[in-house]
């Protein structure tokens, strides 16, 4: 055997020992997750806050659904909802914490999931459901892009709280505060992770037009100046995500690999001729429903039906685009680290202990 061939012998057995411990991760992964059979919930049509370019209050006039439920009629709803099946509740708002006898009702029913808030009612422990606290930047910032709201409460709330993980929603103007979050973070012992802001049709519809006026939702943005992400945005914020994640690793709970497909400046979806994109993982099916506040299945493309879809990025439903297109070609070994790296992001965001 000649030198060179003693080398190709050595790495392809190493390539194959790679693959083979990849595999062993994903198994055990696999098995901790289980089958998750996922819906989502709208518990209530309030929030506490006004956030800019909010995805909820907007378009389609959610603020104007009826929520006349009682905690026993969302009880009985819950407990169908896991007899039809439901193992895994993901429950929105707009602000859930304002309900939380729907969201006690949810856990007592389904037992797991993830509850999207933004931190400022702590949600009583006994609900055992994750709890993603959304913040948009530091003290300051975070009080004028969202109203009132003043991120310090939800770290008080939830320090070393195991259910908790802080996740950075991050536009055009806030990059600059990626490391003060994430020495909060540090500080409070929550972990951080990060999404990109995802404009509305509404919010792009208001952009591009002189001529719409303001709402609570659309008080500090303009077509010069906004929350929208660039190419350069985007390579500024990888480079801070890059410099915390070194400066902070017990902190930052995020892959890199799916950080490159999600910033495409060109989005990631494949988009038909209304502009509703064909290859998410995250539209829904029979079994994977959206329910309104007022318990009905919700007739939408997805879960955040008024995200604009060629400029979506929220996080939670990208990791279902990138975790299914990319099961579907693991040819080569580092395509397949990375996506069962990511799938182990997941799991750290998603599945409680
Ligand atoms: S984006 Fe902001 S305003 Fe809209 S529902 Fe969420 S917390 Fe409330
Ligand atoms: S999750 Fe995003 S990309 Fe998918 S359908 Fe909804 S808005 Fe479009």
């Amino acid at each position: 055997m000649t030198k060179a061939s003693r080398v190709v012998n050595h790495m392809n057995t190493l390539t194959v020992d790679n693959m083979k411990r990849t595999l062993q991760r994903y198994k055990f992964m696999r098995k901790k997750i289980g089958r998750v059979a996922g819906s989502n919930y709208d518990l209530t049509n309030k929030c506490n806050l006004t956030c800019e370019g909010c995805l909820y209050f907007s378009g389609d006039g959610v603020e104007n659904y009826q929520d006349v439920s009682t905690c026993s009629d969302w009880e009985q709803f819950f407990q169908r909802e896991a007899k039809r099946g439901v193992n895994f509740a993901y429950i929105a708002g707009a602000e859930p914490s304002l309900v939380p006898d729907r969201i006690i009702a949810a856990w007592q029913a389904i037992g797991n999931g993830v509850v999207f808030t933004n931190g400022i009612r702590y949600i009583d422990h006994d609900v055992g459901f994750k709890i993603h606290i959304s913040v948009w930047g530091d003290v300051e910032q975070g009080q004028s892009y969202r109203g009132i709201h003043s991120p310090m409460k939800a770290f008080v709330n939830y320090a070393g709280d195991d259910r908790a993980v802080v996740i950075m929603t991050l536009n055009a103007q806030n990059i600059s505060e990626i490391r003060n979050v994430a020495y909060r973070c540090s500080e409070y012992d929550l972990p951080l992770s990060f999404s990109y802001f995802s404009p509305t049709d509404d919010y792009l519809y208001r952009l591009n037009s002189g001529s719409v006026g303001r709402s609570e939702y659309f008080r500090i943005s303009s077509s010069s100046n906004n929350l929208l992400m660039s190419q350069d945005d985007f390579r500024r914020a990888r480079s801070a995500i890059e410099q915390v994640m070194s400066e902070f690793p017990e902190t930052i709970v995020y892959s890199l690999a799916f950080d490159s497909w999600l910033s495409n400046p060109d989005g990631v979806y494949v988009l038909d001729e209304h502009g509703t994109a064909l290859n998410c993982g995250n539209r829904l099916t029979h079994d994977f429903k959206h329910f309104s506040v007022m318990m009905e299945e919700h007739p939408g493309k997805c879960c955040l039906p008024n995200i604009n879809c060629k400029e979506c990025r929220a996080y939670a439903v990208s990791y279902a685009s990138f975790l299914t297109r990319r099961g579907k070609k693991l040819h080569a070994d580092t395509v397949m680290e990375q996506w069962v790296d990511v799938w182990e992001v997941w799991a750290r965001l998603f599945i409680s202990e």
